[in-house]
């Protein structure tokens, strides 16, 4: 059965940047994890950042903290332990975090720190639609359901 990548935040993992999460409690999220084919990761966590941790977001090529702290490395870092999940389990679609810096697949902020979204894709959202992976988000999870056998 194929499975999905889901950002851990949805799942009800506190690994948010204030220490919460943003569980989803879509009965079809609810179907797939009783089927195990939910395959979670916390990009920012995975590579490298704790709980909490000072918001960030992304400022052109680079992504950078509210006080001026550059943290790109570690959303590659986990951007690219994601890729690595997605080829281990042949995963073709992922249910990521909306607006997100990291598991953004539609809008991220921009940057400004000011609430403000704009259009463009989270590190790792990015990286995995570069590699074929179609990224939904928790509002897109109809649509993600109509696609999986
Ligand atoms: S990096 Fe993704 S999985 Fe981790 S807390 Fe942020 S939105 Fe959730």
């Amino acid at each position: 059965m194929e499975k999905i990548l889901v950002s851990a935040c949805l799942l009800g993992d506190k690994v948010r940047y204030d220490g919460g999460s943003k569980l989803s409690n879509h009965n079809k999220l609810q179907q797939w994890l009783s089927q195990g084919r939910v395959v979670s990761i916390c990009p920012e966590v995975a590579g490298g950042l704790s709980v909490p941790r000072p918001p960030a977001e992304q400022q052109g090529s680079r992504v950078i903290t509210q006080q001026g702290i550059d943290v790109t490395e570690a959303f590659q870092n986990g951007a690219v332990i994601a890729r690595n999940l997605v080829e281990q389990h042949q995963i073709r679609y992922a249910l990521l975090k909306a607006n997100s810096p990291s598991c953004g697949n539609d809008n991220i902020y921009d940057g400004s720190f000011s609430g403000q979204l704009i259009s463009g894709q989270g590190v790792t959202a990015k990286a995995l639609t570069s590699c074929g992976v179609r990224v939904f988000n928790e509002h897109q999870i109809e649509q993600l359901a109509e696609l999986l056998l």
